[in-house]
């Protein structure tokens, strides 16, 4: 089972400029192939199918908790895209056809994510690959993680919105553990060392300013577990210096930190959350009161109460 924590992996800007056209190329990083669906879909199947999985304890540990690590990334990019298209779903203020990319972003959802690739295709159950060899999943998780990073850099370099490129920082430089925790694993498994024969995408992520923050705080060498009492194993696999920068790599021993989310405005003319959101918020904070909850929202939001989010919802309409 999965345990559900209300914060984002990262720390994501608010919204600013609505940008449907990057926010539809951001999409390839959800459900393209080598997406984030892709690689929770991949490592959730490969955990759920692990035969004999007390004989090799450590592998099904590192498969299972990072498929619960790219839970978080599928979230992430939610929340860029959601970002992005913020300010373009505003009643009377729709985008022009020119501008969307992907019109099902308004026409069929209500400025959100869709489980669509850069080409509006849907996300497949053909992505995952789970064959039941240890080896040849793993080795495929490492071509995997290698094209996710690459797909990485290439919408950090055409999408310049803010929300974007805090995204890409981030999951370049978590890729690149999730890279090397595979190689990791083949190599102790049969010796070759991939990050050797194919030291591919060569990506800088020393020279991109969106991953120094991630770099500085040794996020390149952290694998976090994902559970309160298991996957203890990992840290049987995840060990050693890191293949690049030579840091010696490190389990932590519980989930990140994380950040709270922004709650994002209503966007009136898509109807999210509905036509007249005052409404659906009147009917909860009745609801709360019945319950004997707090006057208040409980749940935690980054707007800091002094109205960021209406400033903004000013600034773009
Ligand atoms: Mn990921
Ligand atoms: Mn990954």
């Amino acid at each position: 089972m999965i345990f559900r924590i209300d914060r984002l992996q990262a720390e994501m800007p608010p919204p600013s400029t609505p940008d449907p056209a990057g926010a539809a190329i951001v999409q390839e990083l959800l459900g393209g192939k080598f997406g984030e669906m892709s690689t929770f879909m991949n490592y959730t199947f490969q955990s759920f199918n692990f035969r004999a999985r007390q004989g090799a304890r450590p592998f099904f540990d590192l498969v299972s908790n990072i498929a619960a690590e790219e839970f978080g990334h599928i979230e992430l990019v939610s929340t860029a895209i959601n970002t992005m298209l913020t300010g373009a779903g505003e009643a009377g203020n729709l985008p022009d056809p020119k501008d969307a990319m992907n019109p099902q972003h308004f026409a069929a959802g209500g400025a959100g994510t869709l489980v669509q690739d850069s080409n509006g295709k849907p996300w497949n159950g053909d992505y995952v690959t789970s064959t039941g060899d240890l080896i040849e999943d793993l080795t495929h998780n490492f071509f995997l993680e290698t094209g996710a990073r690459n797909g990485k850099l290439k919408v950090y370099e055409m999408v310049d919105h803010p929300a974007a490129r805090a995204l890409t920082g981030y999951l370049l430089v978590r890729g690149g553990v999730h890279q090397v925790a595979y190689a990791r694993a083949i190599e102790l498994l049969t010796g070759a060392d991939l990050m050797k024969m194919f030291p591919s995408p060569r990506i800088p992520t020393d020279k991109i300013p969106e991953c120094q923050p991630h770099i500085q705080r040794g996020e390149h060498t952290k694998l976090y577990r994902f559970s309160p009492n298991d996957y203890h194993e990992l840290a049987a696999v995840f060990t050693g210096p890191h293949p690049e920068t030579g840091d010696p790599l490190q389990v932590i021993d519980h989930p990140p930190e994380g950040f709270p989310a922004f709650d994002l405005p209503a966007q009136e003319g898509v109807f999210a959350p509905g036509y007249e959101p005052e409404e659906i918020a009147e009917i909860a904070r009745k609801l709360r009161e019945k319950a004997g909850l707090s006057d208040e929202p409980t749940g935690e939001v980054a707007n800091n109460g002094n109205g960021v989010v209406g400033k903004i919802k000013d600034a773009v309409s």
